[in-house]
């Protein structure tokens, strides 16, 4: 009974795991997605904006704001919080 118990939980355990990486990899695709779409079209006045205030010139795909910024190995959206980790 109680090691039944246990496998369970480990079991909950492992599905919460696997389906908050699948949902990070989902949003790191969305980044990447978005992050080449815009590279190729020429810039916008809020990528202008973004850039001249030290921001990345593509928006957050998670809350549209251009609010990226780039760190050593990530860029990070200084609004919602989002990271892409590169
Ligand atoms: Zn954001």
């Amino acid at each position: 009974m109680r090691s039944s118990t246990k496998l369970k939980l480990q079991q909950k355990r492992l599905l919460a795991t696997y389906v908050k990486n699948r949902e990070e990899s989902k949003l790191n695709q969305r980044f990447k997605r978005a992050i080449k779409l815009q590279k190729e079209n020429p810039l916008t006045p809020e990528q202008i904006q973004a850039v001249q205030r030290g921001y990345e010139r593509e928006a957050c795909p998670r809350c549209a704001s251009y609010t990226l910024f780039r760190g050593e190995d990530y860029i990070k959206c200084t609004t919602c919080g989002s990271a892409l980790y590169t």
